[in-house]
C-alpha cells in the first residue's frame, strides 16, 4: 500500500517508527567535507525526514552503520579474550539507494561468519530511496544495481512531505487511518552517462594473470596516485580491516579494536622498503581485480563493484575508476584475442 504524508504526518510516522527502530539516513555534517567549509554527507541516525539528503550522493556509504570505521571488537584481560561488542538495543532501519542495498548484500556474504557484523546486521531493514536520475559518475546499469526488490518500504521525498510504499506488512501497524492513500511506482535510474565494460573473466587463468601484470596502464597511475586510501574508505564494498590493541592506563584491560584499512592505502613503513612508483601499479591492479574478479570467485559470480562512483568522486588526484576499468577491459580483450579466445 502507498500513502502520502504531509510533513507533520511524516514526522509523527517517524516518531512511531523510532519506538522500535533506530532510523539511519544520509545526512549533512557541517564543515566535515574534503575541503574547508564543505559539508560531508554520510550516514547517521535521523530524527526528522528533513535531515535526509536525497538530492546529492552521500560521500560515504551506509556500511558504517553496520561496521563503524573504528569499532571495539573484543577485550583482552590477561590471556582471556572476550568478545565485547555492544548488543543492539533497537532494530535498525536504513534509508538508502538501490546500489547500496546491493552493496550490503555483498557485505552479508563476505561477513557471513563475522559475529560482530552479524550482531549489527540483526533486524536491519531497508527503506529504499528513489533514484530516478543517476549522478555523473554512477554506472549502476553497467553492473545491474540500479534496481532492487530487497526493501521493506520505499520512499519518495516531496516538497511538502513524503510518499511511502509499504512492502513489508510488519510496517502496516505504523500507518495511521488518516493518511491519504497514494499510488506510485518507485523510480529507479534507467540511464547512466558513465558506462563501464565489465571485464570478461570467463577465460581468465594464470597465463592471463601474468600477462596483465605488466600492462603499461598500471604504471601510468604511479604518476598520480598518492596512496591515500580515500577510494577504499568511500567504497561500500571494501572490507579490509586492521586490528589494533589499545591498553587501558588504569587497568589490565586491553581493547581490541578493528579499523578500516585499504589496499590503496600506502603506509609510511611500506615506503621505507619501496617507493610509491613501485607500489602503486600493483595496488591499482589488485583493486580492479578484487572488484571484478576475486569477488566473483568468492561470492557466486557477482562482481564486487556496485557502480556507485564514490571512489572517483573522492580521489584527490582525479583518478576515474570507471576509465581504469574500461581501459583494463580493452587490454584484457586484446590478451584473450592473442590467446585465441573470441569475446
Ligand atoms: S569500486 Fe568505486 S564505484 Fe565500485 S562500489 Fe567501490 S566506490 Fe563504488
Ligand atoms: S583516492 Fe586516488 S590518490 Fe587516493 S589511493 Fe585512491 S586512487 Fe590513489
Amino acid at each position: 500500500m502507498d500513502f502520502k504524508l504531509s510533513k507533520k504526518e511524516a514526522h509523527n510516522f517517524l516518531l512511531k517508527l523510532q519506538e522500535e527502530y533506530k532510523v539511519f539516513g544520509p545526512k549533512s555534517y557541517k564543515g566535515e567535507g574534503r575541503y574547508s567549509d564543505i559539508d560531508s554527507i554520510r550516514y547517521g541516525e535521523i530524527n526528522s525526514f528533513d535531515e535526509v539528503v536525497y538530492e546529492k550522493k552521500s560521500n560515504y556509504s551506509p556500511k558504517e552503520v553496520l561496521l563503524p570505521i573504528n569499532h571495539l571488537y573484543a577485550v583482552k584481560i590477561g590471556e582471556q579474550v572476550i568478545r565485547n561488542y555492544e548488543k543492539e538495543d533497537k532494530k535498525k532501519l536504513i534509508i538508502l539507494r538501490s546500489c547500496d542495498i546491493h552493496a550490503i548484500e555483498r557485505l552479508d556474504k563476505k561477513f557471513s561468519k563475522d559475529d560482530y557484523y552479524n550482531e549489527k546486521r540483526k533486524g536491519v531493514k531497508f527503506i529504499v530511496m528513489e533514484c530516478p536520475k543517476a549522478f555523473d559518475t554512477c554506472y549502476c546499469l553497467s553492473v545491474g544495481t540500479n534496481k532492487t526488490d530487497n526493501y521493506s518500504m520505499g520512499i519518495r521525498f516531496l516538497e511538502d512531505g513524503i510518499s511511502i510504499k509499504i512492502k513489508d506488512s510488519d510496517f502496516d501497524k505504523f500507518i495511521d487511518d488518516s493518511y491519504s492513500k497514494d499510488n506510485f511506482e518507485l523510480a529507479f535510474a534507467t540511464e547512466n552517462t558513465t558506462k563501464v565494460n565489465v571485464p570478461h573473466m570467463e577465460n581468465w587463468d594464470k597465463q592471463t594473470f601474468d600477462k596483465t601484470k605488466d600492462l603499461s596502464l598500471w604504471k601510468e597511475y604511479s604518476k598520480r596516485c598518492i596512496g591515500c586510501g580515500s577510494c577504499n574508505i568511500s567504497c561500500p564494498t571494501c572490507t579490509c580491516l586492521t586490528t589494533k590493541e589499545v591498553k587501558s592506563e588504569t587497568s589490565d584491560v586491553i581493547e581490541i579494536r578493528r579499523i578500516w584499512n585499504g589496499c590503496q592505502l600506502v603506509k609510511s613503513n611500506s615506503l621505507k622498503k619501496k617507493n610509491l612508483s613501485e607500489i602503486v601499479p600493483t595496488r591499482i591492479r589488485q583493486r580492479v581485480l578484487d572488484k571484478f574478479y576475486m569477488s566473483q570467485v568468492e561470492t557466486s559470480n557477482e562482481q564486487d563493484c556496485v557502480g556507485c562512483g564514490r571512489c572517483t568522486d573522492i580521489c584527490p588526484r582525479l583518478i576515474n575508476f570507471s576509465n581504469t576499468v574500461n581501459r583494463f577491459s580493452l587490454e584484457l580483450d586484446k590478451i584473450y584475442e592473442e590467446e585465441g579466445f573470441n569475446n
